[in-house]
This record gives structure tokens, sequence and C-alpha cells, in this order.
């Protein structure tokens, strides 16, 4: 018959009935789907779809997306399902969070008390944490890419999108390539002089700035004027939108947002640090 005449993974496709879209971003789009595997079982899935056309010569990227996500394994990293391809796409599918973006709940908060910052701020680091010892840098870290789970205000959160995820060969290999995002990417990684598992914990820094006040701390929007800003060496912390916040917080950003990678504390590190250890006791939330 002629379905036996289509490619294998066209068969998979037809499991797959597209519902909503998530989100778009550079080489395709991620859809909420549903997947009858066979008649009666259904279930909800993230389906990113990515254009060939538009990836190119970058295939090996979308098997990197798949190949450093299938061998993790940890509550705060978006599971992946399964993979298949048709002529002009490729379709991953994962664990679907239906909490939406951080980028989402920083919009509807404005900013975020401590005490749920650093619920977040922990997962990530915790997250990051694995991903390190598997010698993985994410190097797009940033509240876009961050989903909660559920719509619980509580939800847990899971990173999502390794477009850029790199395995390094040995903990010490410095990647030279542009990578990550404007306002969170590492000045190591802007200026292009390496970069290694540390530039995840720059980004960390900005998001968790970023929470507790509801800025940004780095806005340029020119590559050189943003270097500047961000090499200056000093992280400001504006008095009337930071007093309230505990110099044990203020201290954790400015461990994260140290120039030189060498002197950034690390993800472990980053969850030894007394706002991670102690701050929780810290209940005298006065935001
Ligand atoms: P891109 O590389 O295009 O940025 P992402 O993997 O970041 O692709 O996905 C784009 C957007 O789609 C995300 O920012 C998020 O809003 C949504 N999305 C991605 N994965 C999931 C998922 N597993 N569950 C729910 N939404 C998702
Ligand atoms: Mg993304």
């Amino acid at each position: 018959d002629h379905m036996l005449s289509q490619p294998p993974s066209f068969k998979k496709k037809k499991e797959y009935q597209l519902e909503e879209l998530l989100g778009r971003g550079g080489f395709g789009k991620v859809v909420r789907a549903s997947w009858t595997p066979r008649e009666g079982e259904k279930k909800e899935v993230a389906l990113k779809i990515i254009s060939k056309k538009l990836v190119k010569d970058n295939e090996q990227a979308v098997m990197d997306e798949i190949n450093v996500l299938k061998g993790l394994d940890h509550p705060n990293i978006v599971h992946v399902w399964d993979h298949f391809e048709s002529r002009d796409k490729f379709y991953l599918t994962f664990e679907l969070a239906v909490g939406g973006e951080l980028f989402d709940r920083i919009s509807e908060r404005g900013k975020f008390t401590e005490k749920d910052a650093l619920e977040c701020i922990r997962q990530i680091c915790s997250a990051a944490q694995y991903l390190h010892s598997h010698q993985i840098v994410h190097r797009d870290l940033k509240p876009e890419n961050i989903l909660y789970k559920t719509k619980d205000p509580n939800s847990q959160i899971v990173i999502a999108d390794f477009g850029i995820a790199k395995h390094l060969e040995d903990p010490e290999e410095m990647l030279q390539d542009a990578a990550g995002s404007f306002g969170y990417a590492a000045p190591e990684v802007l200026t292009g002089s390496g970069h290694g598992t540390k530039c995840d914990c720059w980004s960390i820094g900005v998001i968790a700035y970023t929470i507790l006040c509801g800025y940004s701390p780095f806005r340029e929007t020119d590559k050189n004027a943003l270097l500047r800003e961000m090499t200056k060496g000093r992280v400001v912390f504006h008095e009337r939108y930071w007093k309230k916040v505990t110099p044990t917080a203020k201290d954790f950003i400015k461990a994260l947002l140290v120039v030189d990678p060498k002197k950034r504390i690390s993800a472990t590190e980053a969850l030894k640090h007394p706002w991670m250890t102690e701050g929780a006791a810290a209940e005298n939330d006065l935001t």
C-alpha cells in the first residue's frame, strides 16, 4: 500500500497532531502537539520543528542538540523523547513544560521576591552544575530558555534550548565561536577570546540580577558599548531598586559577574554561596 512507500519518519509525523504555537526561533518553531502512537493512547509533547533550509550545512548542530540531551537526566533539564525528519524538516519532541517562560513571569511580576528568586536560581545552578560535570556548556541561558513545568506559582523549572550547547572534549577546552544572546552572554563569549563552562555562570548572574530588580544589568545594544559596560568590573545596584535586597544576594551576583572567568565562581561554588545556604532563612522579605 502507499503508506509503505513513505519513509518511516513520514509515518511518525502522522502520529502528531499540531495544536498550538509555543514559540518561534531562528531555525523554526516549537508547537504543542498531541502524540497518538496508537488508538486510545495520547500524550502532550513540545514539538520543535527545524527547517533544513534554514540550518543549511549546520545539520550537525541539530544532531548535537539531540545527542547532548539524550544522555542527560536531571529534574531541571528538559527531557527529549524522540526525533525524526522529513525531506525538509527536523523534528524533535520534548517533555511539555506548560508553565511558560521565566521571561513571562518576570514580565507579570515585575520582579521576584528574594525567596522566589533564590528558589529559581538554585534550580538553574543545580542544572548547570550537572551539565558542567558532564562537560556540557549550555551557552544560551536566559529567561526565554527557562521554562516552568506547571502553571503553579511555585512550579519547578527546566532549562530548555540546547540549540547551541556544546560537549567539551576535555574540561579545559576553549570554544571560540560566537554564541549566546546579547545581554546574557559572558564577556569572553562576546570577544571570542575563548570560553568554557564558566560562561553559563555569568549568564546565571545576569538572570539573578534581572529577576531581583526587574531590569537587565547590561542594556547597551551596540556590541562595543555593551562590552565596555560589562567589563567595567563593578556591578551597579541602583539604590532606588535595590535597597531592600540583602547584601548576601548582591554578593552572590557580584561573584558571578566577574569579568575574568577563572575568578568567577562555578555552579558548584554558587550552590555553596551563603545566599543559597542561608538565604532561605532570611524570611524578612520586604519587597
Ligand atoms: P529556539 O532555539 O528557537 O530559541 P527553543 O528551544 O528555545 O528554540 O524554543 C523556543 C520557545 O518555544 C521557548 O522559548 C519556549 O517558549 C517554547 N518551548 C520550547 N521547548 C518547550 C517545551 N519543552 N515545553 C514548552 N514550551 C517550549
Ligand atoms: Mg530559545
